[in-house]
């Protein structure tokens, strides 16, 4: 049961690589991962039972390089934004693209000028900057982090139901293992 594999989420949610049980419940005991998914049964040891992990989230960011050549659209922005407007931070797919700094004002289309908004911010900031609409961007927009290609066995993916909801959809993983 301890060489049982567990996925590891970045704190940011990504799938980071796969651990053994072994690794994931001390990460758990150290602090340094939550458990977000129980998989089967629990694990006895001296210390007392603990609940057999199949999916742990880190407690801190594991930074990654940026990934020059991802383009930039209107659902990559979205993805990037977790689906949340950047002004009021409702999370919604009802999103649209507004450019911090108005386009007619020498605002460009980039990853740094460019943020999802719901309708109704979006009516509200119009064409103005965020500070003259009274508005503020909960985050200061980038070009985002791309985690590094992620492998999968696929006979994992078919085996852990629990996780795919935290893999991204459409993507096809192969073999390695991480660890
Ligand atoms: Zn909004």
């Amino acid at each position: 049961m301890i060489n049982l594999p567990v996925l590891v989420l970045n704190q940011s949610y990504e799938p980071l690589n796969i651990c053994r049980v072994r690794r994931a419940v001390v990460l758990i005991y150290q602090n340094k991962a939550e458990m977000l998914e129980n998989g089967s049964g629990f694990i006895h040891s001296v210390d007392g039972e603990f609940p057999v992990p199949s999916v742990i989230r880190l407690a801190s960011l594991i930074r990654r390089p940026y990934r020059s050549d991802r383009k930039m659209s209107r659902l990559e922005i979205f993805r990037r934004d977790r689906y949340t407007c950047q002004y009021c931070g409702k999370q919604t797919r009802q999103l649209t693209l507004d450019h911090v700094t108005p386009r007619y004002r020498g605002g460009q289309h980039t990853w740094e000028n460019v943020v999802s908004a719901c309708v109704f911010c979006n009516r509200q900031k119009a064409g103005r900057f965020p500070k003259e609409a009274g508005m503020k961007l909960i985050h200061q927009p980038a070009k985002p982090a791309v985690t590094a290609p992620f492998y999968l066995p696929l006979n994992y993916s078919a085996l852990q139901k629990e996780w795919q909801k935290y893999l991204p959809r459409g993507s096809f993983y192969y073999a390695a293992e991480a660890e």
